[in-house]
């Protein structure tokens, strides 16, 4: 079976979304036998010599993409981002402390609400007022809070801090949609966390960076389970760990190192958004829906002048093979995912649609 006559489809889903072709052909042939073991990558134990190493390759090689520093440590959880939202204040707040968020979408809100669970919580920032189309600047972190959480990608509402906050107290970051999308330095983060259905693999596995100096302050009682120094110190392994979605994110580590890493990423995930928003602005068919300086290169959105248009529209990108561009029910219209592994051939088909259907219909 070969994977690679698979229908062509432009796949710009939101997430999961779009793996390497060569990610999805090794993947499936581990599934029927891993590397000449006899056995399939899924059923052997988490303990065998054969997965022991696909962990500790996965965990480097986080830390290599984006150069962490060497103490830093990597674990692989389930309960997705969502559950890093809760584990976010129990892990970080100290009891009877307090946390300041910034909040500039959906994702960001469910942390808030999660982290107020937890104890107190302070907005900081927040750009709800204009439903959540910028990023808040030039906002002030209370010294005295415990840390100060942002989310780097809004998904959803397709904005992107281009610049990362700078923050007197330790620095938290839910980086699900763009992590290995640039460089960056990890060093100033505290805790970076993210599913990895977006840009890392396929889901069911929570990635976490950690400063291993900020763990264990609290003085709060956590399960095991719940514990973020636990899981660190017993190496991801402390429970039975995602072993396939850690094994196949660390093929699509690999493939992101050989195409050159996160520099050689951002090059081209510069390139796609390029050709995306300048046909957004350059057709008066379509309008873009944030604060243009805060664009996500991730998530492009965007909306038809005229929504009478829209069926028209979406009968000829899907005939085109493009999927997966319908925008959130919270924001409507459209929303082009443009994770890592997507080509920019898959731009251009969806940007020849935009001109050819503004052509007919301008
Ligand atoms: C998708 C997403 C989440 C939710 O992740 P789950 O793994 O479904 O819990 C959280 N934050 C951001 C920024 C996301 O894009």
């Amino acid at each position: 079976m070969s994977i690679a006559t698979k229908l062509k489809i432009h796949n710009f889903s939101a997430g999961p979304c779009i793996l390497p072709q060569e990610v999805l052909q090794k993947a499936a042939e581990s599934i029927v036998e891993y590397d000449g073991t006899g056995l399939s990558i899924i059923e052997m134990s988490h303990r065998s010599k054969p997965f022991e190493a696909v962990m500790a390759n996965a965990q480097q090689l986080v830390k290599e993409l984006l150069g962490a520093p060497d103490n830093y440590q990597v674990v692989f959880l389930g309960g997705g981002a969502s559950l890093g939202f809760h584990m976010v204040p129990l892990n970080y707040m100290r009891s009877g402390g307090k946390a300041a968020y910034a909040n500039t979408g959906e994702w960001a809100t469910r942390a808030v609400k999660e982290s107020a669970l937890v104890g107190e919580t302070l907005v900081v920032a927040s750009s709800e007022d204009k439903n959540f189309s910028y990023i808040p600047k030039g906002f002030e972190i209370p010294g005295d809070a415990d840390y100060f959480h942002f989310t780097s990608n809004n998904t959803i509402f397709g904005t992107q801090y281009k610049q990362f906050p700078k923050s007197p107290v330790p620095l938290i970051c839910d980086m699900s949609s763009d992590i290995f999308s640039r460089p960056m330095n990890v060093s100033d983060f505290a805790l970076i966390y993210g599913g990895a259905q977006k840009n890392m693999g396929p889901a069911g596995a929570t990635v976490y960076l950690m400063d291993p100096d900020q763990l264990g302050k609290t003085g709060r009682k956590l399960s095991p389970v719940l514990d973020l120094k636990n899981h660190a110190s017993k190496d991801s392994m402390y429970n039975t760990p995602p072993v396939y979605a850690v094994y196949v994110s660390m093929l699509t580590m690999e493939w992101m190192k050989k195409i050159g890493g996160v520099k050689e990423i951002e090059k081209r995930n510069a390139a796609k958004a390029k050709l995306l928003y300048d046909a957004v602005d350059s057709l008066p068919l379509f309008k873009g829906t944030t604060a243009v300086e805060d664009r996500s290169v991730m998530n492009p959105t965007f909306v038809m002048t005229d929504a009478a248009l829209e069926p028209a529209f979406d009968a000829m990108w899907k005939e085109a093979g493009v999927s997966g561009i319908r925008g959130h029910r919270s924001v409507g219209g459209y929303r082009a995912s443009m994770y890592n592994a997507l080509p920019l051939e898959s731009v251009q088909v969806l940007v020849d649609v935009m001109n050819e259907f503004a052509k007919k219909n301008g």
